[in-house]
């Protein structure tokens, strides 16, 4: 009987995740202004049910939407009338997942996760093995990693940040990813990070002399509900858990909902869309508790949130065209970092500030965080350029999180000489 019931609840626990079969990735190219306007409308459409992986933003730059099986036929009938340049990136998007399902199953099977030197990094892993993990690697270095709970997601699961540090009242560096729950190739470079850290510390000259001047910050799982939504049920949640009021759609989108030109264009007002900004800025408790922690603790000095994907080194701004004061010193340590990134395994990435690079975006994160007067505020956008997608395999963990960490390095470093 128990076997049996054990059965009918894993089969409940698979049935009940949301399926992708038949569903495709278009990435569309518009030719000009009035394509992209056209592409845009079909935002309109709810009940399309279509889902932008890369928003429309100007002509000649590409836009990936991800549509389900029952508008396949209109979506492309619709890009056909109006001329519009298309082609399937994903033609099945299920297919990648089972396999990436596959992989997590085997990855597991290979791995001891009661030692961080027997965990498995080249694996996606549940919240729960990630909050093992922290506290594992905790454990195994008392006195340099801490875990300091910020505060509590909108369902109430902690908000924990890894701190590296050799000294009190230093000057700090934030790395977060995992802010869009469903690009899984963040997290995981989050908990390769983790270990490099102490891995590297002690032994790497650059790094040793960066923790005996400035402490690191690391948030792994920024957006907690939403990466065990996207593991429990459907595998490409974006955004919050936190219901709307006078709507069915759930959640908002956490890097739309910072205090930095909140509202702006670039944010929807529409909570059933995936930048959908919030009712008001920090409603949302994963931004809020950052923005306390920032706050209070006065001294952070860099500060980069990681996404997937497009391969892109972002700086601010996002929400409007106004360059910084900073904009030379941005551009030119972007371009030290992107060198160092790509000089490993000739990844090419994109650099330039938000507005200019991908599109008009208000209410971001490293938006913030400059307004804020942390001056080196960066955002990487991972592997891939569309291909997989967030459907990255695993097998691009452990490489992506390499050359990133090259890149990283090369901003940290900077940080710490203009302290
Ligand atoms: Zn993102």
């Amino acid at each position: 009987m128990k076997g049996i019931l054990a059965l009918l609840a894993l089969v409940a626990a698979v049935t009940s995740m949301e399926n992708f079969s038949g569903q495709q990735v278009l990435r569309i190219l518009p030719a000009n202004d009035e394509q992209v306007n056209i592409v845009r409308e079909l935002e309109n459409y709810e009940d399309l049910q279509l889902d932008f992986w890369q928003e429309p933003s100007v002509p000649e730059r590409f836009i990936d939407i991800r549509v389900p099986f029952f508008s396949l036929q209109d979506v492309k009938v619709y890009l056909e009338f109006h001329n519009i340049q298309y082609s399937i990136m994903i033609p099945d998007l299920q297919t990648l997942l089972d396999e990436e399902k596959r992989d997590m199953k085997m990855g597991r099977a290979m791995e001891n996760a009661r030692s961080t030197d027997t965990f498995n990094y080249a694996t996606y892993h549940t919240f729960d093995e990630i909050n093992n993990f922290i506290d594992t690697l905790v454990a195994e270095n008392p006195g340099f990693v801490s875990k300091i709970e910020i505060g509590k997601s909108y369902q109430n699961r902690p908000l924990n940040v890894l701190k590296f540090s050799t000294g009190a009242n230093r000057p700090a560096f934030w790395i977060d990813t995992g802010i869009h729950s469903r690009e899984w190739v963040t997290q995981a470079s989050g908990l390769w990070f983790a270990k490099k850290i102490v891995n590297d510390f002690g032994r790497d000259q650059s790094l040793t002399a960066t923790l005996n001047r400035m402490d690191i910050l690391l948030e792994i799982v920024t957006n907690p509900d939403g990466y065990v939504y996207s593991h429990t049920t459907n595998r490409m949640w974006r955004k919050t858990r936190s219901p709307n009021s006078g709507s069915t759609c759930i959640g908002t989108d956490p890097n739309r909902n910072w205090d930095a030109g909140f509202g702006g264009g670039g944010s929807s007002s529409n909570p059933c869309t995936e930048t959908y900004r919030g009712p008001s800025a920090n409603s949302e408790p994963e931004v809020k508790s950052i923005v306390n922690y920032v706050k209070s603790h006065g001294n952070i000095k860099g500060f980069i949130s990681i996404h997937s994907y497009s391969q892109m080194l972002l700086y601010p701004y996002g929400y409007t065209t106004a360059r910084t004061p900073d904009n030379a010193e941005l551009d030119s340590v972007a371009k030290v970092a992107v060198d160092a990134l790509t000089s490993l395994y000739g990844t090419q990435y994109t650099y330039g500030s938000i507005i200019s690079t991908i599109y008009q975006a208000s209410g971001g994160t490293i938006d913030w965080t400059y307004n804020q007067g942390i001056k080196y505020s960066y955002s990487f956008e991972l592997r891939d350029t569309g291909r997989y997608g967030f459907a990255l395999p695993a097998n691009q963990i452990i490489p992506t999180s390499e050359e990133t960490w090259l890149g990283l390095t090369k901003i940290i470093e900077h940080t710490r000489d203009n302290l």
